[in-house]
């Protein structure tokens, strides 16, 4: 269990959450204009079709752009400091907001390569992080 925030998993966003869970680290991926896009919405941003589907990224990207947090972000982060919070370029293209997983803060720059991995924080949810690649 936790004493943070936890995502609100929706229907909407049910499929990325199992996914995650499973280790996977899915996006929205267009159909029409076989373009990615994240967050998940109704309509592709790029071409505003509705056909997308989910499609299984490859879990790398580099660091777009990032903050060392040395005051948690209220009660249930003051343990975790320092830690990372990050904007990271996937691979495919979109941008992420998640947290780097490292003991090494002075290893972490922009364009950094990074590598997903997944933190079971509880039964149903399963963040994606990212660390060093
Ligand atoms: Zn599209």
């Amino acid at each position: 269990m936790t004493n943070k925030p936890l995502p609100q998993i929706d229907v909407e966003t049910a499929p990325f959450w199992a996914g995650a869970r499973e280790g996977k680290l899915l996006l929205p991926h267009c159909g029409d204009c076989g373009r990615y896009h994240f967050y998940p919405r109704a309509l592709c941003p790029h071409c505003r079709a509705d056909g997308w589907q989910w499609a299984e990224a490859s879990g790398r990207g580099v660091i777009h752009t990032y903050t060392i947090a040395h005051r948690g972000a209220g009660p249930a982060f003051k343990d975790d400091v320092p830690y990372v919070v990050a904007i990271v370029e996937l691979a495919e293209g979109p941008r992420m907001m998640t947290n780097i997983v490292t003991d090494d803060l002075s290893g972490i720059a922009v364009d950094l390569p990074v590598r997903v991995v997944f933190d079971a924080v509880t039964d149903e949810v399963t963040l994606p992080k990212f660390e060093p690649a």
